[in-house]
């Protein structure tokens, strides 16, 4: 197995930051604006991003955290495992950043959809991923990407945060 870095940790950096100016340019703003980020990774960055906004406008934009270990349809479900889904918010006609570390066949965002489609009705729900590394076997695309990372389905990679990892990069590995 080899390991290659492809993005380090200022490079990442800048990549939060220009996606948290295209939220905001796309957005015009922050108005009705909410970010849920889904677990484990995603929340981090989905933190990030709203620090970021943070800087930027001097709003503080609310930020959920979404578990759906229960609703992904090619994983054996498991009733008595708890989602720890966590969005102390009203989703009812907001517009949802939804945000992952890393984007393959799409059926976490697919996933994910249903989820917050529970929660009520969003007005828009847009995506943003830190890594989109392809196959994608659902019709899904994200609005934002901080990079696209063509892979092969026997590659992995790997994401790095420094509030996880003590460190911020990605990596790509062979096996
Ligand atoms: P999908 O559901 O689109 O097939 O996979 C996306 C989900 O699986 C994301 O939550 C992501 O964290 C994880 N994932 C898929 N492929 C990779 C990968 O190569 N590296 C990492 N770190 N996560 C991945
Ligand atoms: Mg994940």
């Amino acid at each position: 197995a080899f390991t290659k870095e492809i993005i380090d940790a200022e490079t990442m950096g800048r990549s939060l930051k220009r996606i948290s100016h295209e939220i905001l340019e796309r957005n015009k703003g922050t108005k009705d604006l909410v970010i849920i980020g889904i677990k484990s990774k995603g929340v981090y960055i989905a933190n990030r991003i709203a620090k970021n906004i943070k800087t930027i406008e001097d709003v503080e934009v609310s930020v959920g955290e979404l578990d759906i270990t229960n609703y992904r349809d090619d994983i054996e479900k498991d009733e008595s495992l708890n989602s720890t889904s966590k969005i102390e918010f009203s989703v009812e006609g907001k517009k949802v950043v939804l945000i992952d570390d890393v984007l393959y066949t799409g059926r976490t965002v697919r996933a994910a959809l249903d989820a917050i489609m529970d929660y009520g009705r969003a007005n828009e729900i847009q995506l943003a991923t830190l890594i989109d590394r392809g196959h994608r076997e659902l019709p899904i695309r994200p609005d934002y990407v901080g990079k696209n990372i063509p892979t092969s389905k026997q590659e992995q990679v790997i994401v790095k945060l420094l509030e996880k990892d003590g460190t911020d990069g990605v990596l790509i590995s062979k096996k």
